[in-house]
């Protein structure tokens, strides 16, 4: 007898899930590009050799304790953290508007901002991307918005659906939150151009729409970090006011340590003091204050600029190792004839392809070739190598065929 007796059984997560079933496969040509997690040409996980220097460093040093954290976080961390997005040179943290906490990751980050608009801005709808990551929905309901969704992508072109895009933001009421993929748009790979991104800029300010953007790949679309911003920061020139949730999670390979920021960028100094102690009050109730090791290792290698720089070349690596991918992948199936229009593979931008494959097309591949992604046809790229291409085509291909 248990008094949990009546509970039912819970779903899996719609994408850690898939790496469940993976697990499970004794397979020994499995492939799972699930998750978007980066591995090597070998197949394996990987720590950048910058991020090991540092956690040696920070071993080595004697003066180092185990105290907590503010409930902010790591000062310095912060501010860094807020540079690399906004810029060294960006007006709001030069005029000191921008209220930065350490978060738990992007995920985090995205739950403090929303549970902080829940309780102190006037309106409560937030606008996502359809599609989007699929926890965005979840963690701003629970922390009290509605969700509503915005057109994105255009299954027909594989593209962006521009026009969907501008008429359902015209008509979302003044004042609404719109969430916006920072860069590599997650599931689709697909990114508004520089022009493209101005028209919404003017839109969503004409509009007083406020914008959350969410920055989880920022170095790993197009291999720089101020490329991957120049969204961000075309909406930080205007003068206005936004939120920006970053992960640290992919671009320094620290998924596991939990690492990222929540920054809000305020009209005022005086304004953005105020909502730092509010963010303060949002904080201590639901974890007190946020993990030491993580922000540590990202202070050590922004603050010191031949670790930095040593951290872009291998994050350039990394972003070159996908853009191959989806190139060898691209050329597999041209070499196979497979039918169908597969230029996407290599318009695409970032970890994922949004290959377009059907849900039994996925289910497919998963039974006859042990290839594992999400039932919605996204591949992650990084988790493929030269090994793993041809095998992948010939399963794309008895797919389709
Ligand atoms: N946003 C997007 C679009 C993502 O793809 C991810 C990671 N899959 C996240 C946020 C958050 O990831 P994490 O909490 O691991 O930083």
């Amino acid at each position: 007898p248990s008094v949990f007796a009546g509970i039912a059984q819970g779903p899996e997560d719609p994408i850690l899930g898939v790496t469940v079933a993976y697990n499970k496969d004794p397979s020994p040509v499995k492939v799972n590009l699930g998750v978007g997690a980066y591995r090597t040409e070998e197949g394996k996980p990987m720590v950048l050799n910058v991020v090991r220097r540092a956690e040696q460093m920070l071993i080595q040093n004697e003066s180092r304790v185990k105290e907590y954290l503010p409930i902010t976080g790591l000062a310095d961390f912060n501010k860094l953290s807020a540079k690399l997005i906004f810029g060294a040179d960006s007006p709001a943290i030069q005029e000191n508007r921008v209220a930065t906490v350490q978060c738990l990751s992007g995920t985090g980050s995205l739950r403090v901002g929303g549970e902080f608009l829940a309780r102190h801005y006037h309106e409560r709808t937030i606008y996502i991307p359809q599609p989007t990551w699929g926890n965005h929905p979840k963690v701003f309901t629970l922390a009290g918005l509605t969700a509503r969704s915005y057109r994105y992508y255009d299954p027909a072109t594989r593209g962006l659906d521009f026009q969907g895009l501008l008429e359902d933001l015209s008509s979302a009421p003044s004042g609404a939150i719109v969430l916006l993929h920072a860069c590599a748009h997650n599931p689709t790979g697909v990114d508004p151009t520089l022009e493209q991104w101005e028209q919404i800029r003017q839109l969503m300010r004409s509009k007083a729409l406020l914008p959350f953007f969410d920055s989880a790949y920022q170095g790993f679309a197009s291999g720089s970090l101020d490329k991957d911003a120049q969204s961000v920061r075309m909406f930080v020139a205007d003068g206005g006011e936004l939120l920006m949730a970053q992960s640290y999670a992919k671009n320094m390979g620290l998924y596991g340590e939990r690492v990222g920021a929540l920054s809000i960028v305020c009209g005022s100094a005086d304004i953005a003091v105020k909502v730092e102690s509010q963010l303060k009050l949002v904080i201590r109730p639901m974890y007190s204050n946020p993990p030491l090791h993580g922000a540590s290792i990202v202070a050590t290698i922004l603050k010191d600029s031949a670790m930095f720089d040593e951290w872009t070349l291998e994050l350039k690596a990394m972003a070159d190792r996908i853009i191959s991918m989806r190139e060898q992948l691209f050329n597999a199936l041209k070499i196979r004839e497979t039918p169908g229009d597969w230029s996407h593979i290599i318009k695409q931008i970032g970890m994922f392809t949004f290959t377009g494959l059907n849900s039994d097309q996925v289910a497919f591949m998963r039974q006859e070739y042990h290839i594992y992604m999400t039932s919605d046809g996204r591949i992650s790229m990084a988790g493929l190598s030269s090994r793993t291409v041809p095998h992948l085509a010939d399963a794309i291909h008895a797919a389709v065929t």
